[in-house]
């Protein structure tokens, strides 16, 4: 009977991939027929900027299994990034610092999601473009006319809602940030925020907030794909794109806009340093000997057991670090305020005693994410005796004297 079962279970799964690559083959090929030419070969870029055959198929494998796809679909995902450039991409900034853009453009060896980055079909990019003044303001215009419905609105930065939005005026027109994000939103085919400005609102919105700085789906009303992050991976954001191209929507989105395959666990999940958490093995002040043994960062701050995102995952700087092994603790910048509620940095939160350990993204979000710190506190503040008792935690001179003996 279960034998039974679990083989209708099988033939129905393998029916729903199946229709689900067919509605794939469909989505691409109406792609082909509506959206330009791609404008560069990205096999000849790849091969020009070094990426090997053998490479970009070991990044077709992995961004299939990020997306949650089962391997049959590797052919498609190849096919979508060979289409990446077709997209029509119209690229605003409201209040930010371009460190978005710039985490981008800065790979010094660039792997695949970085070249297909530069591949983009940027129709607008206000820091990028050579074009400014009524010139820039034109180039705008025709790309929404011309893709009208059909181009993707990413958006980097917050906006600022006090004086009528007059804190941020842009263009030869003046107009304020909000008319320009309602004007373009609205023909857009899918709206994206890149970064935590545009998604959450970041330190513009942080307390006092004296322009009133929000999120664009707070300031606009509507739906946003939230890829957060100060700044955010840029895996994250080929990833979501490609699997607008190959499925023709967005990825499955957590309670926060954010996709489930890039956001759906803790930065706590993921961490190499996990063990030493286990482990009641914290680091008590920096520079001491457990810093130097690469223990856990929790105690100095480490906010990655209330933070979602996949940083330990896909790594910073070309794939080779990240901040939590580069030995500072996550400070929490994929969650809405974060320079509110996780501050100060270099603490933990304080124990709000509400009695429960662990839960998804989906359930939580931030707020009541904050209530995992009952629990982490608890297991923290026990380690704190253990480690009297057993004084497992050498100052430095001890640890010269065990490197030494
Ligand atoms: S508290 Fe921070 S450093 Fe420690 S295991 Fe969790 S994420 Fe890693």
């Amino acid at each position: 009977m279960a034998k039974g079962m679990n083989s209708e279970y099988k033939k129905m799964i393998d029916k729903q991939y199946r229709d689900l690559m067919k509605h794939c083959q469909s989505h691409m090929e109406q792609v082909e027929k509506e959206l330009p030419e791609p404008r560069e070969n990205l096999h000849e870029l790849l091969e020009k900027r070094g990426v090997s055959r053998r490479d970009f198929v070991k990044w077709t494998s992995a961004m299939t299994v990020a997306l949650m796809l089962p391997p049959i679909f590797k052919p498609l995902v190849a096919k979508a990034a060979e289409n990446f450039s077709r997209l029509p991409v119209v690229w605003l900034h409201f209040a930010e610092c371009t460190g978005c853009s710039e985490a981008f453009l800065r790979a010094s060896y660039p792997n695949v999601d970085d070249i297909l980055l530069e591949t983009i079909s940027l129709e607008y990019h206000e820091t990028l473009m050579a074009a400014s003044g009524d010139q820039a303001e034109a180039c705008l215009e025709k790309a929404i006319h011309d893709f009208e419905g059909k181009f993707i609105c990413v958006i980097e930065g917050a906006l600022p809602r006090g004086l009528n939005g007059q804190y941020l005026r842009i263009g030869p027109k003046g107009k304020t940030g909000i008319e320009i994000a309602k004007e373009v939103t609205s023909k857009a085919g899918a709206v994206i925020c890149i970064g935590s400005c545009s998604a959450f609102g970041n330190i513009q919105s942080a307390n006092p907030n004296p322009t009133d700085s929000v999120s664009i789906s707070k300031a606009l009303g509507i739906s946003t794909v939230n890829i957060a992050g100060c700044p955010p991976n840029a895996v994250n954001f080929t990833g979501t794109l490609l699997h607008y191209l190959m499925f023709g929507g967005l990825p499955a989105l957590d309670g926060l806009g954010r996709p489930i395959w890039a956001y759906g666990k803790r930065i706590h999940d993921y961490c190499e340093r996990r063990p030493h958490y286990d482990a009641s093995e914290f680091v008590e002040e920096w520079g001491d000997a457990g810093a130097l043994k690469g223990w856990c960062l929790y105690k100095v701050g480490c906010k990655g057991p209330y933070t979602y995102a996949n940083c330990g995952k896909v790594r910073f700087n070309d794939g080779i670090s990240w901040p939590i092994m580069a030995g500072h603790g996550c400070i929490g910048c994929t969650e809405p305020d974060f320079w509110d509620t996780m501050a100060p940095l270099e603490k933990p939160l304080p124990d709000k005693s509400l009695g429960f350990t662990d839960a998804t993204a989906d359930k939580v979000g931030i707020a009541l994410t904050a209530a995992t710190a009952a629990g982490i506190a608890v297991h923290a503040a026990a380690s704190v005796i253990r480690h009297r008792n057993d004084d497992r935690v050498n100052k430095p001179e001890d640890l010269q004297e065990e490197k030494h003996d």
